[in-house]
């Protein structure tokens, strides 16, 4: 079973037929993990699971297939982790909304994919279990923090992988790997049962290597939920239904400031071509500009620690979790366990955010940012009223190389800057390859659509995705 030349369609044909089994896809997926060791891409890997009793592949495309779920989505009795130490024994006793919808529709649930600690991070070297490595080259970053889920798509483990997205966690990884990756519009998936980072920015979303696949997983775990009061009531309709359009006359939003200097050369030639595919098939390009996105990075830092520094209060070493050893008395414990159970860049955020939030500074910092919060979504409101998406690309670069980065959190944070606005105007974005940078990299074409708008974006990258081919392409650093 080779799963880089399969998608959910021909492996839900194949299983009706009866010319592959649930048991031997599963162990199809055990074994490519097993071949890509290497690239540490999971954290826990449930050997002993198994597939549904009864799958019915009428009823559910999903019926059989193995998916990969990031390690900060909680599991019924599957260790779940947010790669922290402090929570490296927490086994959970509920699943959560999209994992209960996953199992509805027969998916097979088996293993937790390496990430950056509770989501923090854009390289996957944050994680307690180790870095990630890139299955295009070994020695760059996966990028993340759904680095796991990203290599494990890239690598043909699994076919489809849920992910989270609070400020590009989902797109960047896509991005770094050249894979497809969608993070729905804020309100269109349940966050129950998602491992809270910044409450007003997560969202769980799906990365696969074929678009068609990440439409039909969404369609399963999309829609209201009455564990989560922010997801919107709106009826889901089928995203596939966008696919195949033709983009003729869609209003295509090209932002200058995304295609400025500060985006690696090689990296805009790639995405002015899939700019240019569009607009021969007849697609309006319209160039915009989005004067706030020089305070994107800023803003979102301040609003996500923020969030974070309060999310995290509740890791105190008492009630589930890691508990510090030789503790005098209860400030000890939480002392000592907060300490040694979470790793540097989430104290460093829970620094940042409680300053932001302090008495002093609240209203300079938290309040600030807020207000600017509203701008950027401003900017946005304004360039949907005449255009149906807005595209660039999803990194200024491809893939750095380990150990580049991670020194240097400003220069790590300012990578984020084409991401992070979706999730502070809470738009649905993807990322879908465009090509190769000179060093052979993949690089990411990003597409945003208006909120509750994702058949625009599924519809582009379709677009994208049939024109350029790019998933026929093997990662190099895989071993034949
Ligand atoms: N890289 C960003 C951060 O570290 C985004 C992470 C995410 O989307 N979870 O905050």
């Amino acid at each position: 079973m080779d799963y880089l030349t399969e998608n959910i369609d021909s492996l839900n044909q194949k299983l009706a037929a009866g010319t592959v089994s649930a048991d031997e896809l599963l162990q199809a997926s055990l074994d490519q993990i097993d071949a890509h060791k290497n690239l540490n891409a999971w954290i826990t890997v449930d050997k002993d699971a198994k597939p549904d009793a009864d799958l019915d592949f009428k009823a559910s495309k999903l019926a059989g297939v193995p998916i990969a779920i990031k390690d900060n989505i909680v599991t019924k009795g599957l260790r779940t982790t947010a790669a922290s130490h402090i929570l490296d024994n927490f086994v959970p006793v509920y699943d959560a909304t999209v994992i209960k919808r996953l199992h509805k529709a027969q998916a097979t649930i088996f293993g937790k994919t390496n990430m950056d600690e509770f989501a923090m991070g854009s390289s996957n070297e944050n994680s307690y279990f180790g870095l990630v490595r890139n299955p295009w080259n070994l020695d760059h970053v996966p990028g993340g923090s759904s680095g796991g889920s990203a290599a494990a798509i890239a690598s043909g483990d699994v076919v489809a992988a849920l992910g989270s997205d609070t400020g590009g966690s989902i797109r960047q990884p896509a991005a770094f790997n050249g894979i497809f990756g969608i993070k729905p519009t804020y309100g269109r998936v349940s966050r129950w049962g998602l491992i809270a980072f910044g409450s007003s920015l997560d969202q769980i979303g799906v990365l696969t290597k074929r678009v068609r696949d990440a439409a039909e997983v969404l369609n399963v775990i999309a829609g209201p939920d009455d564990h989560d009061a922010t997801v919107s009531e709106r009826p889901v309709p089928d995203f596939t239904a966008a696919l195949g359009k033709d983009v003729k006359g869609l209003r295509v939003a090209v932002p200058k400031e995304y295609m400025s200097d500060a985006v690696d050369a090689d990296v805009r030639a790639a995405v002015q071509k899939q700019i240019d595919a569009l607009q021969a098939a007849g697609a309006i390009i319209n160039e915009v500009t989005l004067p706030y996105t020089k305070y994107v990075v800023p803003t979102y830092y301040l609003i996500a620690s923020s969030e974070a520094s309060s999310n995290l209060q509740r890791y105190d070493g008492i009630r589930y979790g890691f508990r510090a050893k030789d503790t005098k008395n209860l400030m000890d414990v939480y002392l000592k366990s907060r300490s040694e159970g979470f790793g540097e860049e989430v104290k460093r955020r829970i620094m940042l955010g409680s300053f932001a939030l302090s008495a002093g500074y609240y209203d300079a910092y938290f309040m600030q940012a807020s207000r600017v919060r509203t701008l950027i979504c401003r900017d946005f409101d304004n360039i949907f009223k005449d255009n149906d998406v807005i595209v660039g690309p999803t990194t200024t670069t491809p893939a750095f190389k380990i150990g580049e980065e991670i020194q240097d959190p400003v220069k790590m944070y300012n990578n984020d800057i084409l991401t992070i606005s979706a999730n502070l105007a809470g738009l649905p974005a993807a990322s879908v390859p465009a090509g190769l940078s000179d060093d052979g990299l993949p690089v990411g074409f990003q597409i945003m659509g208006q909120r509750f708008d994702e058949a625009h974006v599924f519809q582009t990258a379709d677009f994208i995705e049939c024109s350029n081919k790019f998933y026929q392409q093997k990662p190099a650093g895989l071993e034949d």
